[in-house]
């Protein structure tokens, strides 16, 4: 098990050149060991401004938005297949900065190089079209590239995260400005580094830049001479980033957090639903957007289902994510830790039932770490915290209902919208709860199914706008109407 790294040290990089900063460094730590893995630039509000000129003067340039789409699609082409190629020695990097399984973060990558496959596809099929309104006019609706693009990226899924936004930016002639979370920089950056080394690039096009959110990510947000923001993150944020975004009217796109509901029936498959329910919201230790962090289940089968539950997930193994052996990782940062902590003493103090874990593990290497036990919270009040707030941990809350309507309302009942699970044999009931339930994507009998061709983002307090599939691409376009007389006007317009 190879659990440390040479340390690498990242700048910036601007207008097809890697550029130090003035502002100093910071640090990326392996959040399982609280080793040193990478060092990345802390950039000034100067080293932004510069990186969105350059961004500015090659889309304002047409050097990238001119070329022919199948030149477009040849670039995001190579980006997949140096992700391809240099696919070890990136999982390693990505484990050992954010702290997930090594097998979590191959797939995290194999998903980014299939994205950006799909959007070299993608390019080639932006089109518009010609309707016909009136007698002699001819409409064109064409479609342009938005412009100069800020893209903000988290640290729980930074590549295929990333992915989602350069994929489409780049294929609808788009230039960018990319800034990943702090935690995160060096596989970020790392990746930068392969694209640099695609020929044809015009400088200016793809652009990056490490740093803090509150200075490095609002100075992006703010710029006047950015066209649009592209952001994934929490709904704190980004509601600051909508109010900043406000200064040029930008366009925005928002991936924010999520409170997702796992409904399952007493007709479900019992193993499927078991096993998704436990990955749904542990995978990741709980750090993933659309974690089924609400769990519904039926009433009668609740007892029976929840004793097999519990067994199941007090099995799980935690660790260090570069042991191959590890199916859960660490918590990313002591902040984030001692957040879920709290969420899981307020569970506590209101009175739910901690059914299993709640601790920090602190025995022998856990101790280096931020690790904590796979948690479970029976007898969960819907006016609790752990119920309606997004924790970010490996903590679940379950509660038992009654039908239909009853799991409807439970799991409606959230500020949030981002995805949901429903497991049964039924197709009337799964319909009744998929028509029913406001959410930006439902799984029906597994957990998870992610591809570049469906769209993904939240109703609510979860987001605005889409990610992936041609949804996600029409969010780097504008629509342009031209409307064309070419024959003489006829008497009556005349007049
Ligand atoms: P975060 O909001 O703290 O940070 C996200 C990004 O925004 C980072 O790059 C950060 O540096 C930057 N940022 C922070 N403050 C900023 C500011 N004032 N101006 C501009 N940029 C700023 O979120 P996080 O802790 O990195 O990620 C976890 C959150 O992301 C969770 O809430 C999770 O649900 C959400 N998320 C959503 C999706 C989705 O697709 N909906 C996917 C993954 C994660």
């Amino acid at each position: 098990m190879q659990t440390s790294y040479e340390v690498r040290t990242y700048s910036n990089y601007i207008g097809g050149k890697w550029v130090d900063t003035k502002g100093g460094t910071i640090e990326g730590k392996n959040p399982a060991s609280g080793e040193l893995v990478t060092k990345a630039a802390k950039s000034t509000a100067d080293d932004v401004a510069f990186a969105v000129e350059e961004a500015r003067k090659a889309f304002d340039s047409g050097a990238w938005s001119s070329k022919r789409p199948s030149e477009r699609a040849k670039f995001l082409r190579d980006i997949s297949e140096l992700i391809r190629r240099d696919i070890d020695g990136l999982t390693l990097l990505l484990t050992l900065e954010n702290g997930k399984p090594l097998a979590d973060a191959k797939g995290e990558l194999l998903n980014a190089a299939n994205v950006l496959e799909y959007y070299a596809s993608a390019a080639r099929h932006i089109v518009g079209r010609v309707p016909r309104y009136s007698g002699t006019d001819i409409s064109l609706v064409v479609h342009e590239p938005v412009g100069v693009c800020g893209l903000i990226v988290p640290w729980n899924s930074p590549i295929s995260l990333l992915s989602w936004k350069l994929g489409p930016a780049l294929a609808a002639g788009c230039t960018v400005v990319i800034k990943p979370s702090s935690h995160t920089s060096g596989i970020t950056m790392e990746l930068v580094k392969l694209i640099s080394t695609i020929e044809g690039l015009p400088a200016g096009v793809v652009n990056a830049v490490t740093g803090p959110g509150d200075s490095a990510g609002a100075e992006l947000v703010k710029s006047a001479k950015v066209d649009k923001v592209s952001f994934t993150g929490s709904t704190e944020t980004g509601k600051r980033v909508m109010e900043m975004a406000s200064v040029n009217l930008k366009k925005i796109n928002l991936e924010c957090g999520g409170k997702s509901a796992n409904i399952i029936f007493d007709d479900a498959n019992t193993e499927a639903a078991l096993r998704g329910a436990i990955w749904s919201i542990f995978r990741s230790a709980g750090q993933s957007c659309n974690a089924g962090s609400r769990l519904l289940v039926q009433e009668t089968i609740y007892g029976p289902f929840m004793r097999r539950y519990l067994q199941a997930a007090s099995a799980i193994k935690v660790g260090n994510g570069a042991d191959p052996a590890t199916e859960m990782g660490p918590i990313i940062s002591e902040g984030q830790l001692k957040r879920v902590l709290g969420y899981i003493q307020s569970g506590v103090e209101e009175g739910a039932r901690l059914s299993l874990g709640g601790r920090r593990l602190i025995d022998g290497d856990y101790a280096k770490g931020f690790f904590v036990q796979p948690t479970v919270f029976e007898e969960v009040e819907r006016s609790m915290k752990i119920f309606r707030e997004e924790i970010f941990g490996p903590v679940l809350c379950v509660l038992p209902f009654r039908d239909e309507e009853d799991a409807i309302s439970i799991a409606n009942d959230t500020n949030f919208g981002l995805a949901g699970d429903i497991w049964s044999k039924s197709l009337t009931r799964i319909m009744k709860v998929a028509q029913g339930t406001r959410t930006g994507t439902l799984w029906v009998n597994r957990h998870l199914n992610p591809g570049p061709e469906v769209p993904f983002g939240g109703y609510k307090q979860s987001g605005l706008g889409r990610e992936t599939g041609m949804e996600g691409l029409m969010e780097f376009l504008q629509t342009k109407h031209i409307s064309l007389q070419l024959n003489e006007p006829s008497e009556r317009v005349r007049r």
